[in-house]
Parts: structure tokens; C-alpha cells; sequence
């Protein structure tokens, strides 16, 4: 693989899963201080793994989302940051820049207008995933959010936009046709995934479970934005071994330009292989 996709935002990529065809629509970008993320790595692991650094020493990340259609029919799991950009904070310790506005215009470069969006599904609560859907006026006219009942019930007031559409979800409850909710808490209490599956093969759609491909390699390193890091780390490494399974791929919306990959098993345990 080049590593620089390691250093650079990914544009909209395609793939098959059965049926169905998904999509990661970008909405913009993120460059995070490397303490913030992954606070574990610290200094004495960065030469090792420098090609994930890019030249001012961020670790780029994606804000964006995953259209999954079948037929006319269209999901979106999580909704970006919005048309906003909020520059680094040099006092704060891993605060970065993020950027995001992109996702409309990608949307239309998928042939798909907001309207025509009938779910949208959220892995969690947080600015980076739910951006689009507190503009006013709404960009999704139609759609209903679909949330996780325990990310709900711990709620901040960012969320309230949300209430008049929102469809609580429970772990295993299935949010389109094929799609189903996987609990993958630690990040936040109620963080989920999404299984998407279709004709034998299977799609995890996992959030803020992993925020870099590095976590597949070190499962240990909870990230320094989870709430509850032991439990983060518990389920990560279960949500490992699930994408260890044959006909299985991996979604990873902050992962540079590798958001779409299997895991492979390493010398060390396991490594990121991306499509
Ligand atoms: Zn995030």
C-alpha cells in the first residue's frame, strides 16, 4: 500500500456488500493531535508508526458518513460535522482542527438527494456524527433518526435538534433492510455499530469503536476521548475477533484514506488490510 493514504483524507469510495451498494460520503476532515486519539502511543512508539504522522505531526481523520442503498431505498449511518470549521486549540491538550460541508455535494456526486434519505442511523451522539442533522432548515426532509436508547438517554443538549424524528434502537434491532444494530459501548455509554449484511457477506460499520487502524494492531490503546476506557477496550478487541471472521469487512469513517478494509492476522496480532 502507498502509506501516504495513512496521511490524507478519503474521497467518496463504493463498494458491493451482497445486494447492496454502500458508499462513504465525506464531509470533511480532521487533523487531531496524537495524544488526543491515542494517548497510550506515546512518543516512543511515533518513530515506529511516523507514517501515520503528516508533516505538521496530526493524525488525519475523515467526518463523513456511509450511505448504504438497496434498490431506491437509502440509510445513512451518521451525518458528519456540518457546514462549519473549527480551527485547533493550542491550549488544549488533543483538541484539532475539523472541518466539514462536503457531504451534500457528495451526496449529489452519488446521485442522491437529501430528501431521498428514509433513516438516518447514528453510531453516537457526538459533533463529528450527527452535524447534518441540526441544520435548519433540516437537510434530511424526511428521514427518521435512529439512536441507540442507552446513547439517548445520556443525551447532551446538542442532541435536541434530533427529538421530533428520533427512533429509539435497541442491539440487534434492525434499522433497514439487512442492517442491524451492534452495541459497542466505551467511547460513549450507548455507542453502537451497524452489521450490514447481505448475501453471506457482511459489513461492520464501527464508529468510534477504532478511531485509527493502529487500535487493530494495539486493541489496548483506549482512546483519550472514551468515556469508559476499560470497557472501550473490552469491546474492541470482541469487535477484533468479529472482523477476523471470513466474509467480513470493516467500516472505519475516521480512518484517513483506508476506510474500507478486512482484518488480516499479524505476527503481533492483527493488522488493518485496506481495499
Ligand atoms: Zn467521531
Amino acid at each position: 500500500m502507498n502509506d501516504s493514504r495513512l496521511r490524507r483524507p478519503s474521497a467518496v469510495r463504493t463498494l458491493r456488500v451482497g445486494a447492496l451498494k454502500v458508499s462513504y460520503v465525506p464531509d470533511g476532515a480532521m487533523l487531531l493531535k496524537p495524544a488526543g486519539p491515542l494517548p497510550a502511543a506515546v512518543d516512543r512508539h511515533w518513530p515506529r508508526y511516523g507514517a501515520y504522522l503528516n508533516d505538521t505531526r496530526r493524525l488525519v481523520a475523515n467526518t463523513g458518513a456511509l450511505l448504504v442503498e438497496d434498490g431506491a431505498r437509502a440509510l445513512l449511518i451518521d451525518a458528519g460535522f456540518g457546514p462549519r470549521a473549527v480551527p485547533e486549540d493550542p491550549a488544549h491538550p488533543h483538541r484539532g482542527a475539523v472541518h466539514g460541508g462536503a457531504l451534500p455535494g457528495n451526496l449529489a456526486l452519488l446521485g442522491r438527494a437529501p430528501e431521498e434519505i428514509e433513516t438516518v442511523a447514528f453510531t453516537h451522539l457526538h459533533a463529528d456524527h450527527i452535524g447534518w442533522a441540526c441544520v435548519e432548515p433540516p437537510l434530511f426532509g424526511r428521514a427518521a433518526y435512529v439512536v441507540p436508547k442507552e446513547e439517548w438517554d445520556h443525551r447532551g443538549p446538542e442532541a435536541a435538534a434530533l427529538e421530533p424524528r428520533a427512533r429509539l434502537v435497541l442491539a440487534g434491532d434492525e434499522v433497514f433492510p439487512g442492517v442491524h444494530a451492534l452495541a459497542l459501548p466505551g467511547h460513549t455509554p450507548g455507542h453502537t455499530g451497524f452489521v450490514i449484511s447481505s448475501r453471506g457477506t457482511r459489513l461492520l460499520a464501527f464508529g468510534d469503536a477504532l478511531l485509527s487502524p493502529l487500535q487493530i494492531r494495539h486493541p489496548e490503546w483506549s482512546a483519550g476521548g472514551d468515556d469508559d476506557p476499560a470497557q472501550s477496550e473490552r469491546h474492541r478487541r470482541r469487535l477484533i475477533a468479529e472482523l477476523r471472521r471470513p466474509d467480513t469487512l470493516g467500516f472505519g469513517v475516521h480512518f484517513a484514506d483506508v476506510v474500507f478494509g478486512r482484518v488480516a492476522p499479524h505476527a503481533d496480532g492483527a493488522v488493518w488490510c485496506p481495499l
